[in-house]
């Protein structure tokens, strides 16, 4: 066993095809015992439900390799329970908890050198997703469907510092108040291609995207949670039903809580706060970057800037950012449970 020959620190954020995968089938309703393989290629009817009604949810975690040499995922367990509840929402099949971690522990094991050395920036991202398969063409549950979990080493999310990023207030809609948007399903994501697509065309790193009913609150962005920092130094998180519940979102309201010392209030946050200048610092949560910092946000060209700035991550952002990844990379006591030998 020895690491691959890769130049980790100038991985980008791309598919690298590595060397083992775990696949189950959902059959005669029950999931097979399930298995490693090689065979990084699938086979399916040409009117799989998947294709025909887009029915499939995933998962995005990551592994790491500590300090002292450990392997780790974060969080697993709750990555499994959000699939169980993506799964209900589309009426596919749940998942097991234990069986998805099982799936996570044998995949990260049997790829084992692909995961980037400690100190690297980089590291092992794992995508667990599962689709319906059997011919659907009348609208109705597949009955018949995949599981499967793939890994790919992935590149420091910042190279050379996080630089705060420009964020417009999108024109389109992310979820509807009743609708999926609390649930990670790849038919959220196609609805925002567009969206995302037209805010690079006019330079914009990202959408913020508004409840649909009254445009006036934050809900979050195509793929990221968002959390503000108040002139008080505290912590505010957006509420709404139709926010995808993150796991870093929500691992960072306790690192604020625990070991920062901070108050967190999670509630409805109207644009106009911004605007009016109660926060100076704003983040963007989820498993890719941890913490991505906002310096301006831009609402059809009436632009706020934060007083963090457009130089570095605001002070807060900045511990939060570092408590949360040395808890991940084991330089940082980690609450317990929260941490997932391999
Ligand atoms: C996955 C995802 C996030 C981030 O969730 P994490 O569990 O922190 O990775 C945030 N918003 C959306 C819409 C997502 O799909």
């Amino acid at each position: 066993m020895a690491k691959k020959d890769i130049n980790w620190s100038e991985l980008g954020f791309g598919y690298v095809k590595t060397d083992k995968r775990y696949v189950s089938d959902f059959r005669d309703g029950k999931w097979d015992e399930g298995r490693i393989t090689d065979d990084d290629m699938i086979t399916m009817s040409e009117c799989a439900g998947v294709l025909q009604y887009a029915q499939t949810i995933f998962e995005g975690l990551k592994a790491y390799e500590t300090n002292d040499g450990k392997i780790v995922t974060f969080r697993p367990d709750l990555n499994a329970e959000r699939m169980m509840d993506s799964a209900k929402r589309l009426e596919m099949p749940e998942f097991p908890k234990e069986r998805f971690l099982d799936a996570i522990r044998r995949v990260v094991d049997a790829n084992r050198d692909w995961v980037p050395p400690y100190g690297s920036g980089a590291t092992l991202y794992i995508r667990p997703y599962m689709f319906g398969i059997n011919p659907v063409i009348g609208v109705k549950p597949a009955e018949e469907y995949q599981f499967r979990t793939f890994v790919t080493p992935v590149g420091p999310y910042f190279k050379g510092g996080a630089k705060p990023i420009t964020v417009k207030i999108s024109d389109f809609d992310r979820a509807a108040p009743k609708g999926t948007g609390n649930i990670k399903a790849g038919l959220n994501y196609a609805m925002s291609l567009h969206a995302i697509v037209t805010a690079h065309n006019e330079g914009f790193a990202e959408n913020i995207y508004l409840d649909p009913a009254s445009r006036t609150k934050i809900e979050e962005t195509g793929g990221a949670n968002i959390l503000f920092i108040d002139n008080d130094g505290n912590v505010v998180i957006p509420k709404s039903d139709s926010i995808l519940p993150s796991i870093t979102r929500r691992s960072l309201a306790i690192v604020a809580e625990k070991y920062l010392g901070l108050k967190v209030t999670q509630r409805e946050v109207f644009l106009s706060e911004v605007f009016e200048g109660n926060f100076r610092e704003c983040g963007l949560c989820g498993t890719a970057a941890v913490i991505s910092p906002v310096g301006r946000i831009n609402d059809h060209g009436k632009e706020f800037t934060f007083a963090s700035g457009m130089d570095e991550m605001g002070q807060t952002t900045k511990k939060l950012y570092e408590t949360l990844t040395g808890i991940q990379m084991g330089t940082v006591e980690a609450p317990e449970g929260w941490i997932f030998e391999i």
